[in-house]
């Protein structure tokens, strides 16, 4: 029987190295007013001493250059580097290219791998997921964007929307249905669509609560683009996986990706709680009320995420999926509450630029919508629930039910007194 709450020593030493590394040589970019190019220029070696380390593009598995340790791992590794804005770049692992490189380690060719997965994991292209639609959200069964079989290839015609990195991507995976009357679960499929293939426009960067920072001159890190798709002609080679794996592969993407999301969320919490507590108020009783809630709600999504990680390292991605929804919702209010109460006690100051409660407020709300919205992950736990349960006409704890019951079994009878 092992019911335990640590972490290996050798596995913490690399974890209290990344928080120093972190902490001294990542965090400072965050307040540089430099523009993309510089900060790629002083990105780099900071790569460089996370590859000597074995600590770049961990998620990955060992066959493709990534550690291999696995979801729980994973997930303490996340909480750190979800603390800087940039550490997820420094280390390799920054999402969507993350989630991407998943995606391909699992069903690209080895043309594909050659061709965009290692130049991907290298750090030398990016990368972008192109699933949502205008009228396909939450819901992706609704999805429109088709690809038709043609002359041995394929003829994509759709319009995507919010897809991050498109602007700056050297390919797009791209989700079509391939089968219209086939379930969506067996007629989509995800086809790599190389930038500059005709037909293939990113319209516009959409502007967005996320995209701007009066302070800097760097863009944030990922922006999220309108894409047409009008007879795009790519061939059989393009297709990622089998035909009709699709949703399968998305799935794939998405679960250990909402593991590492909200890990990084607690980690941007950590650092909203640090602010919090080092407050000038935070001697007074209604601060210390957001403290502890605080402290209770963080101590809750994290011991929720890791095992959330743990059932995926057990029992697999399907055995965890009422988990990670449990997880994805309940973290991202996590997230948002600690840095709201955070900004609050901070008053004027907390709401300018001058602190980073700003930013962390704009890129947490998107959390409650991105990897599917709150509402959809709650339907979805309370559904699994509900499997467990039939409606029934007497409650099942009805007292007067539950006595006349245990009266039969016990071959007695009780007499209730008038009060
Ligand atoms: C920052 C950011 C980055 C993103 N990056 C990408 C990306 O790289 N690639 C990509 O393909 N997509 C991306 N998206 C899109 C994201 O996946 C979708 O926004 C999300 O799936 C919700 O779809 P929607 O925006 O169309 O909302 P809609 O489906 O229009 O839903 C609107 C709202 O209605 C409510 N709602 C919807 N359905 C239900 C329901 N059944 N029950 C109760 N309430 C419901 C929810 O509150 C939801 O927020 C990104 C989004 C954001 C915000």
């Amino acid at each position: 029987m092992t019911w335990e709450f640590c972490t290996e020593p050798d596995f913490e030493e690399k974890l209290e190295w990344t928080r120093s590394f972190v902490r001294d040589e990542v965090m400072p970019l965050e307040v540089l007013d430099v523009d993309d190019a510089r900060l790629r220029e002083l990105i780099k070696p900071l790569q460089e001493e996370v590859r000597k380390q074995g600590l770049w593009a961990a998620f990955l598995p060992p066959h493709l250059g990534g550690s291999g340790w696995g979801q729980v791992k994973m997930a303490l590794l996340s909480e750190i580097l979800g603390e800087a804005l940039w550490a997820p770049t420094v280390f390799g692992s920054r999402a969507p290219d993350s989630g991407n490189g998943e995606l391909l380690a699992i069903g690209a060719t080895p043309e594909q791998r050659d061709r965009y997965l290692r130049p991907l994991l290298d750090g030398e292209i990016r990368s972008c997921f192109a699933m949502t639609e205008p009228d396909a959200g939450s819901d992706p069964t609704r999805i429109r964007t088709t690809a038709r079989a043609d002359g041995g290839g394929w003829i994509i015609n759709g319009h995507k929307w919010f897809a991050s990195n498109a602007c700056v991507a050297a390919f797009l995976l791209v989700m079509c249905v391939t089968d219209p009357d086939a379930r969506p679960r067996e007629g989509q499929s995800i086809f790599l669509v190389p930038r500059g293939t005709p037909g293939l426009t990113v319209v516009r960067n959409i502007p967005a609560l996320d995209d701007h920072n009066p302070y800097f001159r760097a863009p944030q890190p990922d922006q999220h683009a309108e894409v047409l798709l009008e007879d795009v002609r790519v061939s059989q080679e393009n297709l990622v996986g089998r035909l009709g794996q699709g949703w399968e592969l998305a799935q794939a993407r998405l679960g250990p990706g909402r593991i590492h999301h909200c890990m990084r969320w607690l980690g941007q919490a950590n650092r909203a709680f640090r602010m919090l507590c080092g407050s000038r108020l935070a001697d007074k009783q209604l601060i210390q009320h957001y403290i502890a809630q605080s402290a209770a709600q963080m101590q809750a999504a994290r011991l929720m995420t890791l095992h959330a990680a743990w059932v995926i390292d057990t029992d697999g991605i399907e055995a965890a999926r009422t988990d990670i929804s449990m997880i994805k919702f309940f973290g991202s209010r996590v997230l948002h509450d600690v840095i709201d109460r955070a900004l609050q006690v901070h008053g004027s100051l907390g709401y300018s630029a001058d602190m980073p409660l700003e930013w962390m407020y704009r890129l947490a709300r998107a959390a409650r919508i991105y990897d599917g919205p709150d509402e959809i992950h709650e339907a979805l736990v309370a559904r699994r629930l509900l499997k467990q349960f039939t409606p029934v006409r007497v409650p099942s704890e009805h007292i007067p039910t539950r006595r006349l019951a245990a009266e039969r079994r016990l071959g007695i009878t009780t007499v209730m007194e008038p009060a």
